[in-house]
């Protein structure tokens, strides 16, 4: 399994996904934002919550089980679309939790022992009641040992957060680099009404 990191990663991407097209300034508004940033965090992680809640831990037989299914996805994102519309409208506030929550089975998806196309991960039962667990081939992200305390809290698994936090956060970087500079050229370029205005004043000039 992907650690916490990955995870909570994906769930600010989400927030960064819905706050986008707002005209608030998020930098100076950060604080009426936090509840929203939180359940989606939340939800993000959700998922891994069986291991937790199922005795056994940390070397829990019924993890990746049911919670890593579609269905589960469908029915929590509703459930919760019902209660709180995060987004405005119920079906747009559902779309954006089930995206919140889809983000962690896709990266356990991609989560496995060892980078590459290895094949080597222990796979999700996406359609679960169906029992078949599905994983892709090509893995990019090496997951979190936990099948004892000792594996928990090994040198492995320090590896393992650091490259999450660090591939995650130059994605993080990148994307908003690359967000301000489309902003830049929006804001630099000439409104059409403004640019037909400069040219008939240029007109009268003449
Ligand atoms: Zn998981």
């Amino acid at each position: 399994m992907a650690s916490p990191i990955a995870h909570s990663f994906a769930g600010f991407w989400t927030f960064l996904a819905l706050r986008v097209r707002s005209k608030t300034r998020l930098a100076t508004h950060w604080h009426q934002y936090l509840p929203q940033l939180g359940v989606l965090i939340l939800l993000a992680n959700l998922p891994d919550l069986d291991l937790l809640i199922t005795p056994g831990f940390p070397a829990n037989a019924l993890h990746r089980g049911f919670t890593h299914s579609l269905a589960v996805a469908t029915l929590i994102s509703l459930a919760l679309s019902c209660v709180w519309r995060i987004a405005g409208g119920f079906w747009r506030s559902a779309i954006l939790y089930f995206t919140a929550y889809g983000s962690h089975l896709l990266i356990d998806l991609c989560t496995g022992t060892q980078i590459g196309w290895t094949k080597s991960g222990s796979g999700v039962p996406l359609l679960w009641p169906w029992p078949k667990n599905f994983s892709s081939p090509l893995i990019l992200i090496p997951g979190v040992r936990h099948q004892s305390f000792s594996a928990l809290f090994s040198l492995d698994n320090v590896w393992s957060c650091t490259y999450e936090l660090l591939t995650c956060g130059a994605i993080t970087v990148i994307a908003f680099v690359l967000w301000t500079h489309i902003l830049k050229s929006k804001t630099n370029r000439p409104a059409p009404q403004a640019a037909a205005h400069s040219l008939t004043e240029l007109r009268h000039h003449e």
